[in-house]
């Protein structure tokens, strides 16, 4: 079987070490317009469970990433100068870069070299391979190539983010919340390495608009948000990396496969980077396709074998993602309660968490949420 995958991302990467891991006589070709070393953004985060999802079937994976990681067990949301703890809510992070690579090498364990610096653009480049799977990102060519049929949409929120990094280490996930002359203000950050952190700056359109981002270029929007959030990066600067404002595209197929060609990973959906779950969603897709691939050798089969498993998981996550996504679209209206509150709208946005489960999960949260409700009714009475 000839398989060609398009895109050298997580789920490009992980996917060809997948497959010929699987099935040594497979012709697995990949595809990526970028150079080995090359990549977008800082850091990412994976949510609590971690790489707990590669542990079962891929225990050499999981020991390859996990060393790597940076983790911690709380979040900490900072609004109007108070710091209120989230405890029990655990996130794991690691560079992009470093993840590809160690990805990289596990393709290259199994004999998967990825061709570089190649940008395909069209898929008649593509040849006549048995299966062709974009893993080809959020402006995927191979769901572009057959818009109609995968029923393909993209939808882009309001709200701006532009994703900086820091040389500030910060102890957990925080968010931070600011307001300004301009508007309102969020950034997201946390360290991935031991002295690297992800700093991703948020604001909406009329903050956008207000702040005179439009007319200014990456540098003076840089030191721009360095001012915003001078107290959080506490003297550090913000380092930036193409680090260009944009909307996050909400990408839905109705249809997984169209013929012989399939998505993954962001081609097929997105995930706001707020839940941190997009590339372990590109990834489980990955292992989700890899296994369909084992039912059958009759392709059509096998690809409707991969939707059937996984689509009824991965909307309930791309459900909580786009819930919490609409709570940041609103996130200005939110900064008008006050600091326990507000941290209680945060924590429960995705909607897919009530006060038991949480109180099980953060007791000493809740329990700080619960004193502080006694305190203002009795204040009322
Ligand atoms: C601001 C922000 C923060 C994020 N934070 C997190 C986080 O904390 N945790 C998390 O899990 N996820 C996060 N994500 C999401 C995560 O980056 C993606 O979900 C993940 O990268 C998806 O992997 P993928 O392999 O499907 O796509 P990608 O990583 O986008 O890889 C696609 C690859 O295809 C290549 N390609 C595209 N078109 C072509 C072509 N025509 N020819 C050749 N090559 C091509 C691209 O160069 C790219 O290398 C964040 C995203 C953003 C925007």
């Amino acid at each position: 079987m000839r398989i060609t995958i398009l895109g050298a991302g997580p789920a490009g990467l992980y996917l060809a070490y997948l497959i010929k891991r699987r099935r040594p006589d497979t012709t697995v070709t990949v595809i990526e317009q970028n150079p080995a070393d090359a990549t977008f953004g800082f850091g990412v985060v994976f949510s609590d469970r971690a790489l707990e999802f590669l542990r079962e079937d891929d225990e050499a994976t999981y020991s390859a990433i996990t060393p790597h990681m940076e983790s911690w067990n709380d979040i900490t949301v900072a609004h109007r100068g108070e710091r209120v703890t989230i405890d029990g809510v655990g996130f794991s992070a690691i560079g992009r870069l470093k993840l590809l690579q160690l990805l990289q090498a596990r393709a290259r364990s199994v004999g998967v070299e990825p061709v570089y610096r190649r940008t395909v653009k069209s898929l008649d480049e593509l040849g006549d391979a048995d299966l062709v799977v974009g893993t080809d990102g959020v402006n995927s060519l191979v769901r572009r190539g057959n818009e109609e049929r995968f029923g393909a949409s993209v939808r882009f929120l309001s709200n701006r983010f532009a994703w900086f990094g820091t040389g500030r280490r910060f102890e957990t996930l925080t968010q931070t919340f600011v307001e300004t002359d301009a508007g309102s203000f969020n950034a997201h950050h946390y360290r991935y390495a031991p002295n690297l952190s992800t700093f991703i700056v948020e604001v909406d359109g009329a903050t956008f608009a207000r702040a005179g981002f439009g007319q200014m270029d990456e540098e003076q929007t840089r030191s721009f948000c360095e001012r915003v959030f001078a107290q959080a990066l506490d003297g550090n600067q913000l380092i930036s990396n193409k680090s260009t404002w944009r909307q996050f595209p909400i990408v839905h197929n109705e249809h997984w496969s169209v013929g012989n060609c399939v998505l993954v990973g962001d081609a097929l959906h997105t995930a706001h980077f707020s839940i941190g779950s997009g590339t372990r969603l590109a990834m489980e897709d990955a292992i989700a396709l890899d296994k369909g691939l084992t039912h059958s050798d009759d392709i059509g089969a096998a690809l409707a074998a991969y939707e059937t498993a996984r689509r009824p998981i991965l909307e309930k996550l791309v459900s909580g993602a786009n819930g919490s996504a609409t709570w940041y679209e609103h996130f200005a209206e939110h900064m008008r309660l006050a600091p326990v509150d507000f941290a209680m709208s945060y924590i429960t946005r995705s909607g897919r968490i009530d006060i038991d489960r949480l109180r099980r999960l953060s007791p000493r949260f809740v329990d700080q949420f619960e004193r502080n409700r006694s305190a203002a009714n009795g204040a009322t009475d």
